[in-house]
């Protein structure tokens, strides 16, 4: 996870974010807990290509209702997906990518996905108009879920992708970013110019839309410190 918080006896502490994960003295308080729950969580000193995350002690849970609880979060992605995403017995999330992904469903999403009754949407997803094709709508959950995570290896593990017509992929070679090593990642695959077999999503904060002298649009993502 990106964040924690500091555990008080009255009343919740102030929220550490990992990168005040380091080598020099700790600036925060332990325990430590969720940011949405109050299971408890520790900090892992980032490694390779690992940041810094706050992970649950071993043998902790996060509680029902929060919104970084992976199963409950699985089971609603399902849910509102149109058949496009399963869980399979190993509780590993697996969305399919239809021939079009851009196609939309024959109804329109209903308005009940995101009622008050569920608590990980209320607080996660925000429904705007023109909806977007069910595919791209659970990929940018999944994207935004994992990033509250912090892309903790264990967590990403739980999520793979289909591409149309082939075997499953690894959610890290359908969706690239935020961080600078992804990104470097997908530059050097796209510069051995095999066009990649099945689409990829890129994840980041969009800075600009213009055009090149072609006159065809590209999208220039804000930059973030690695
Ligand atoms: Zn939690």
């Amino acid at each position: 996870m990106k964040k924690a918080r500091e555990k008080r006896p009255h009343g919740p502490g102030r929220f550490v974010s990992a990168e005040e994960i380091g080598p020099v003295a700790e600036t925060f308080r332990r325990p430590l807990i969720c940011e949405f729950c109050d299971s408890v969580v520790g900090p892992v000193r980032g490694y390779k290509n690992v940041p810094s995350l706050f992970r649950l002690l071993r043998g902790t849970v996060h509680q029902p209702g929060c919104a970084l609880n992976p199963t409950e979060f699985i089971q609603g992605v399902a849910h509102g997906s149109h058949g496009l995403a399963h869980v399979t017995d190993r509780g590993v999330l697996r969305l399919e990518l239809p021939e079009h992904i851009d196609a939309m469903p024959p109804f329109p999403p209903s308005d009940d996905l995101t009622g008050p009754d569920d608590p990980i949407r209320k607080r996660d997803i925000t429904t705007v108009r023109p909806y977007l094709p069910p595919a791209i709508t659970s990929a940018a959950k999944i994207a935004r879920f994992l990033q509250m995570h912090g892309f903790d290896p264990d967590t990403v593990d739980r999520f793979r992708v289909r591409p149309h017509g082939q075997r499953p992929i690894a959610w890290s070679r359908f969706c690239y970013g935020p961080s600078h090593l992804s990104y470097a990642a997908l530059y050097q695959l796209l510069r051995t110019g095999k066009a990649s077999t099945h689409p990829i999503a890129l994840q980041g904060t969009v800075q600009c839309i213009t055009e090149d002298r072609n006159g065809r649009p590209y999208v220039t993502l804000v930059r973030f410190p690695s």
